[in-house]
């Protein structure tokens, strides 16, 4: 008895079920108690064993995307923000449009909840078995430059073209160089049609020139990413800005206009 436990274990070792392995003897007498038939209780097993892989590959995934902070659709309120159509918000979180590899602009004054709504986009994308990575647009354009400076441009813009969502985020808070424009031109170019690009702003597409410092590349720049795009325009008050408010209104008591 104990050598067939041992086989087992080895058996189940060399096949990767670590996930049945580890939880055999519980598993089996679950499989028992529910009286399970030997169709059933096999199903019963690769669940288990799914739901660990899944587990883990959304573990890895979420930390190569190096999102800066938790945020998930679940704690997005709508109400809060009545220009975001939940429906549509619903329809991107099905991940389709990173299959088709569309786009995204999510665009808006500070605090709406555009970055919120990204990294919360790419969990999801993650849970459908895409790879995501998230990028600050600064960072980004930095590393493009000094990977331009040391002579290894070619790999960096390699490692950003990879994953099949690239989330960039806070475009335009600061306007980029002329050179920096050129190479997020080539960045852009190298995943056009073939992975989503996700971008948050705080400047609306026609102020891209200046956020580019020249309109001819912010013209070459936009006409790949509107391609096949969504864009998502949201307006209204900072959320940070309206909590304030409303732990004022709390504390103060005194009479203060809904807002
Ligand atoms: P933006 O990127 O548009 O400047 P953020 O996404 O960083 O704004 O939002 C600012 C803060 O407010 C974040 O902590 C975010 O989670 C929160 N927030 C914004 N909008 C909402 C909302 N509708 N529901 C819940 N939290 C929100
Ligand atoms: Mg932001």
């Amino acid at each position: 008895m104990n050598v067939d436990h041992e086989r087992m274990v080895a058996m189940l070792t060399r096949l990767k079920l670590t996930a049945i392995r580890d939880h055999l003897d519980t598993l089996l007498d679950e499989a028992a108690r529910q009286e399970l038939n030997l169709r059933e209780a096999l199903a019963f097993l690769c669940e288990a064993e799914v739901a660990r892989k899944d587990q883990r590959r959304i573990r890895m995934g979420t930390s190569i995307a190096k999102f800066p902070t938790v945020r998930t659709l679940d704690g997005f309120e709508y109400d809060a923000q009545p220009s975001v159509d939940p429906g549509q918000i619903r329809d991107l979180a099905t991940g389709r449009w990173v299959a088709n590899g569309d786009n995204l602009l999510l665009l808006g004054p500070p605090g709406v909840g555009k970055t919120h709504l990204a990294i919360a986009l790419g969990r999801e994308s993650i849970e459908r078995g895409y790879t995501v990575l998230f990028a600050p647009a600064t960072a980004l354009v930095a590393n493009l430059a000094k990977a331009h400076r040391d002579g290894n441009l070619e790999q960096r813009i390699a490692f950003y073209a990879k994953p099949k969502l690239l989330i960039v985020d806070e475009l335009g808070y600061l306007p980029f160089e002329s050179d920096a424009s050129h190479l997020f031109f080539q960045l852009v170019s190298r995943r056009y049609e073939r992975g989503s690009t996700l971008i948050t702003s705080n400047r609306s597409v026609a102020e891209w020139g200046s956020v580019f410092g020249d309109p001819v590349v912010a013209t070459a720049i936009l006409d790949r990413l509107l391609h096949h795009s969504h864009v998502i325009t949201i307006r209204g008050d900072s959320y940070r800005l309206r909590e304030k408010r409303r732990s004022g209104l709390l504390r103060g008591g005194a009479v203060a206009s809904p807002a």
